[in-house]
């Protein structure tokens, strides 16, 4: 017998594949169809002491899955048609038990053949996620590609940001604050914007929001991607954080990303295509409460060491988000390169994102 249970189609997703990942039902996990090198890179990342220090910036990595089997015939292309079937003696599914991955996965063959990787969903404790994915990078295929896709990819490269910054905004969603709903800008805006234009992408993406005059009506829904540039000023005032949770937001992340850019001084791999996920909390009285932890814990650390005895699992609040997450993904065309030295198309890219950031925190507080 199966049953189709656990698993749904991923919805958060701003750029990539669709189809090719799904998520457990409580949405804390991702499960990532992932080819051989990806599969090998993540196991990389938990065992090679030389990219330990890279991994608390890639998202936690549960393990593989081979998924075997048949696929619906009449769904094919559909995470839907996946139907998870129990192997005998075991009860079927439920959400519960895929907080047990990966070693409760293993009781399960899914109706397909596939080589799987089970992460965390980092955009799980956010109540409102703005998501951006950065295609970092100056060089786009791998040794593997054909001469036709290598060609390809030169002139990806060359036509768009990537070959002279090291960058590519992929996509992004952004909360619009009447509608509490996200919208979309797709990879076309960010593959048509030339390399001065970079800062104008950024502002869309990390916008300064407004308080909204109760007597001011509201503003009409923003229906898709290409409307946030038209929009009138009131819808623009729906978007984004007021100056005084932007700025510690923007630093924030600022900083995460320098630090990544100084790790991937020191490690020796060649990421090719992979992405810089950049989620940031858009609910204001979430990213204010965060915030504050944020930089009260990094603040207070020795303070807290001295009251590790009060600490009582039952007394403590209950656990919320971090206020942003910077993390690199996307690892299908990385290699380790012992000997090789550090990425320079990596490098350049995340160093020109921590100028695009220190330019719009200029920008919004100069
Ligand atoms: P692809 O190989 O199809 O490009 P990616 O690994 O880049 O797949 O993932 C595609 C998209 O899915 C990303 O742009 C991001 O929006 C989302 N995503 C990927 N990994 C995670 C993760 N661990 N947590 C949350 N979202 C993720
Ligand atoms: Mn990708």
């Amino acid at each position: 017998t199966s049953s189709s249970v656990g698993f749904l189609p991923f919805t958060t997703q701003v750029a990539g594949h669709l189809g090719q990942m799904t998520t457990t039902e409580d949405g804390s996990l991702l499960i990532k169809t992932a080819l051989p090198r990806e599969v090998a890179f993540y196991e990389a990342l938990q065992h090679d002491k030389a990219l330990e220090q890279l991994r608390v910036f890639t998202p936690q990595f549960l393990g593989t899955l081979r998924l075997e089997g048949q696929v619906d015939p009449a769904q094919a292309d559909s995470t839907a048609g996946i139907i998870v079937q129990p192997l005998e003696g075991e009860a079927p599914g439920t959400v519960k038990d895929m907080s047990f991955l990966p070693r409760r996965l293993l009781n399960w063959v899914l109706i397909v053949s596939l080589q799987s990787i089970v992460l965390e969903n980092l955009t799980y404790p956010f109540l409102k996620p703005n998501i951006l994915d950065v295609k970092l990078g100056t060089i786009l295929y791998d040794d593997t590609a054909s001469p036709e896709k290598k060609a390809r990819m030169e002139r990806a490269a060359k036509e768009t940001t990537s070959g002279v910054t090291g960058i590519r905004l992929t996509g992004f969603q952004v909360y619009d604050n009447i509608t509490s709903q996200p919208v979309h800008t797709l990879k076309q805006y960010g593959k048509a914007l030339k390399p001065h234009q970079l800062g104008e992408g950024i502002a869309k993406f990390f916008p300064l929001g407004q308080e909204i005059e109760e007597s001011s009506p509201a503003a009409a829904p923003v229906t898709g991607a290409d409307d946030v540039e038209m929009a009138s000023p009131s819808t623009v005032q729906s978007f984004g954080l007021p100056l005084e949770l932007l700025t510690p937001m923007l630093q924030g992340i600022r900083e995460d990303i320098a630090l990544i850019r100084e790790v991937m001084e020191s490690v020796e791999v060649r990421m090719v295509a992979a992405s810089l996920l950049i989620i940031y909390e858009a609910d204001w009285d979430r990213a204010e409460e965060a915030l504050t932890r944020y930089f009260t814990e990094e603040d207070n650390e020795e303070s807290e060491e001295e009251e590790d005895e009060d600490d009582d699992d039952e007394s403590k609040p209950k656990k919320i988000g971090p206020p942003f997450v910077v993390k690199l993904i996307d690892f299908a065309h990385s290699i380790v390169t012992p000997g090789k030295g550090p990425d320079p198309g990596v490098l350049l890219g995340l160093e020109t994102l921590v100028k695009l950031l220190d330019d719009r925190l200029k920008e919004v507080a100069p």
